[in-house]
């Protein structure tokens, strides 16, 4: 945890979020300013600043969030999704916690 985080304060609860799913890994919460018909956001519970800080010793989180998104999809009926995770200033990324937009479409 780091309390000057935007994510672990979620995952904290000290900052209410609309969560979908939480286990001992990872949350699923809707993202607050939603770019698509369902967007949620998929993050491990350890603080990983961006996706290039993940160690060898974390990747089977990767693989955990892709089949975490597999169960979203299939959970919310979705008819096609994107997982996007943004990296770094350059790349867009805003909050320094590892993140996964799950884009989703119903239609
Ligand atoms: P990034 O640009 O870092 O990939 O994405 C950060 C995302 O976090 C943005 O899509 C933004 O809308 C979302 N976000 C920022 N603050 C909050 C918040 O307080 N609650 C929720 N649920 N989402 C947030
Ligand atoms: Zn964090």
């Amino acid at each position: 945890m780091d309390m000057n985080c935007l994510f672990c304060k979620i995952l904290d609860k000290q900052i209410p979020a609309k969560i979908e799913y939480e286990d001992d890994n990872v949350m699923v919460f809707h993202d607050i300013n939603p770019k698509a018909p369902v967007h949620l956001l998929i993050i491990p519970k350890k603080h990983i600043a961006t996706m290039m800080d993940v160690t060898e010793e974390d990747l089977s989180i990767i693989s955990y969030i892709h089949k975490i998104a597999q169960e979203q999809y299939h959970k919310l009926g979705l008819k096609g999704m994107r997982l996007i995770n943004n990296c770094g200033e350059k790349g867009g990324q805003e909050v320094f916690h590892l993140h996964y937009h799950l884009l989703g479409w119903t239609e």
